[in-house]
């Protein structure tokens, strides 16, 4: 390893690190000792000199640091190694690779599996990384041959989509497979449901995995109903409701490639125009015309509050387009309501369908509370992982 370059903290700095978190925000440090440069690996030093871990480091971001070891562990080849086979072992164990129904998963949730600023999803035996640090863009050939290791035959392709991210952080990189390529018959499967994945031009690595768990749920409430699936994306919530046996899906969405694409997912699992629709439509304008026509609405809109300040902003925008979907939908009917905002939490989430309800003059029973499902873990030192809610509310 290269010269060993260390940060050092201010007095008392240093209680969040051994509580394990992960973050080292720039006002928390001291000085900096040698020549450190974007992305290199740094040793974290407690004011008075004991090394408190190893973490990549940011110059100019809030986030300075972002720890990987919490002891003098040093982050090379090996411990990538073991890194990644533990998070590999894990969603084996969740059932999720090498089994024919699910074959996507997140296989590393940056913080949640210990490697803050990477992130990978896993589509029927190709990889997608997402490198959220110029440091974790550093160690992408350690990640690609870790991963390759892990997976074995389980792997044929890795493709690299950070280009977008880093540019934010002024690092010009380009992105692109990194070994092999999507297998010829190549089809990616969640609970059984086939789903045509769009990694190049797709949002994030191209599907909204995080979704699975609570789509299936939807599954189970679908028989017989009439869904609208608001904010559809690529059509995850409505082939599942589909599957489970709805009398009608329509998809609404703002993009029309989006919508393109949810409807040959419908098709790929055997449903045409009798049974799905596509609505290319803002959701705020179609859900002011009324959904009475509706058993079953969900609403999954993209993330509102990017940042706490933008925090009252995104729970104004949750209220509004909540409240207008209660007030027309039909006695009996359920409301399928999400964020994934992070900045908003649990409480503050209910609190805002609650005053949606109000706002509304609806009766509303609260079913289900729902999460992100055990492939998108929270590490127990970093509750800001939890970023994905949403409640399945009966409108009476
Ligand atoms: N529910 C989806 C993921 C939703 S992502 C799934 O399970 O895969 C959010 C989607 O909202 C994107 O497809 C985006 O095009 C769409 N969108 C954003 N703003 C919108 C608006 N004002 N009206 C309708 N759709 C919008």
């Amino acid at each position: 390893m290269s010269e060993v370059k260390s940060v050092i903290l201010k007095p008392k700095k240093e209680v969040s690190i051994l509580r394990r978190h992960p973050w080292v925000f720039s006002g928390a440090i001291r000085s900096i000792e040698g020549a450190v440069q974007s992305g290199d690996l740094v040793a974290v030093h407690a004011n008075k000199g004991r090394v408190l871990g190893f973490g990549h480091y940011s110059p100019g971001a809030s986030i300075a640091v972002r720890m990987l070891t919490f002891d003098e562990t040093a982050v090379d080849q090996v411990w990538w190694d073991s890194k990644i086979l533990d998070a590999v072992k894990m969603r084996k164990e969740l059932g999720l690779l090498g089994g024919s129904d699910n074959s996507i998963c997140r296989l590393v949730h940056a913080e949640g599996d210990g490697m803050s600023g990477l992130i990978i999803d896993y589509y029927d035996r190709v990889a997608v990384i997402q490198t959220h640090s110029v440091g974790m863009r550093h160690s992408l050939e350690a990640i690609k041959s870790a991963l390759i290791a892990a997976l074995g035959s389980d792997l044929i392709g890795i493709y690299n989509k950070s280009a977008k991210l880093l540019r934010k952080l002024k690092l010009e990189t380009e992105d692109g497979w990194i070994h092999g390529e999507a297998p010829k018959n190549w089809s990616p499967k969640e609970y059984g449901a086939a789903f045509e994945v769009d990694i190049l031009l797709g949002q994030k690595t191209g599907f909204f995995i995080d979704q699975r768990e609570n789509r299936d749920l939807l599954r189970r409430h679908s028989r017989g109903k009439k869904v609208l699936n608001v904010f559809s994306y690529t059509g995850g919530f409505s082939v599942t409701a589909l599957l489970g046996g709805a009398l009608k899906v329509d998809s609404l969405d703002s993009s029309s490639r989006a919508l393109e694409l949810a409807h040959s997912n419908a098709e790929a699992n055997g449903f045409d125009s009798t049974t799905h629709g596509c609505i290319e439509a803002d959701a705020m304008e179609y859900l002011k015309a009324g959904v009475a026509g509706y058993d079953v609405v969900v609403l999954d809109p993209p993330a509102f509050a990017k940042s706490v300040s933008a925090r009252h902003k995104a729970v104004q925008g949750y209220k509004r387009i909540n409240s207008r979907a209660l007030e027309s939908m039909k006695p009996g009917s359920l409301l399928f309501t999400f964020s994934c905002s992070q900045a908003v939490d649990d409480r503050l989430f209910t609190h805002t369908i609650i005053s949606a309800a109000i706002q509304a003059r609806r009766d509303v029973q609260i079913l289900h509370r729902l999460h992100q499902p055990p492939d998108h873990p929270v590490s127990a030192f970093h509750p800001e992982g939890a970023y994905l809610k949403g409640l399945v509310i009966r409108v009476n």
